[in-house]
């Protein structure tokens, strides 16, 4: 039961049109900027409509263009991290994950975010603000808050961007821990071909809107992957 997507979309200058499906494994999205790949988690979520296709999850269509079927976010199982993670700057830890509990009664809210507080060890930094912790700290409440509604999937875009090599790596072991741990659909943006390489189960490479390439890691023309890395890096 995983992740059913055929997305097309025409907006100025740019067509993103691909289909994929994933199962619930760990899919690395990969690909040169301005290749579609923020477009597509979008449109998952529910954030941006695509012109026509679908998206359906575990079975259940969040989008149909031909059945007339578009799910409003809140009401998609989708738990999203961005990129500069989009934390509240006043408010604090606590209150940031509580932020993603929408929906929730009070005391299973709290019950939950105690929970993941534990979890992710950030409990002792409960009341502190964002400008207050360190970056592997703020990574983590930002998927504490994805996490809070139990979402049917997780959306990544690029959430370790902003952080150096040695938190990168220790922030990938926490990626793979989490994965097994909550056994969902993770679909990952990375431009780090070693990120991708190491925690993919497949990996979809985008390049202008299209689908190029998809499979599992050793089934990929890396040479052709790397390429598209490094035009990202000029
Ligand atoms: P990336 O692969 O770097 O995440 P994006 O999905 O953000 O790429 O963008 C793909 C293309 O779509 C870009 O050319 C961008 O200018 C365009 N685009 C992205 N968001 C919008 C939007 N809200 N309205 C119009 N065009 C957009
Ligand atoms: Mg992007």
């Amino acid at each position: 039961m995983g992740l059913d997507v055929s997305l097309y979309k025409k907006v100025d200058g740019f067509t993103l049109d691909v289909q994929w499906k994933i199962d619930r494994e760990f899919a690395v999205l990969f690909g040169p900027s301005g290749s579609g790949k923020s477009l597509t988690l979008k449109m998952i979520a529910g954030l941006f409509r695509p012109d026509s296709g679908h998206v359906i999850s575990a079975g259940n269509p969040y989008f149909d263009s031909i059945k007339n079927i578009n799910i409003p976010p809140q009401k998609r199982h989708c738990g999203y991290v961005f990129q500069d993670l989009a934390l509240f700057p006043h408010m604090t830890v606590r209150e940031n994950i509580l932020y993603g509990a929408k929906g929730l009664q009070h005391d299973e809210a709290a019950a939950r975010c105690d929970e993941l507080m534990s979890h992710f060890q950030i409990s002792s930094i409960r009341n502190s603000i964002p400008s207050e912790i360190s970056g592997g700290q703020k990574q983590r409440v930002a998927f504490a808050r994805a996490l809070i509604r139990r979402p049917e999937m997780l959306l990544l875009d690029e959430p370790f961007s902003a952080l150096d090599t040695p938190l990168r790596i220790e922030m990938r072991a926490f990626l793979k821990d989490m994965r097994s741990e909550f056994n969902i659909p993770v679909i990952l943006v990375t431009h780090d071909i070693a990120e991708a390489r190491e925690l993919a189960e497949k990996i979809i490479v985008y390049s202008n809107g299209r689908v190029v390439q998809i499979g599992k890691p050793d089934e990929i023309n890396h040479d052709q992957a790397f390429c598209f890395s490094k035009l990202i890096l000029t």
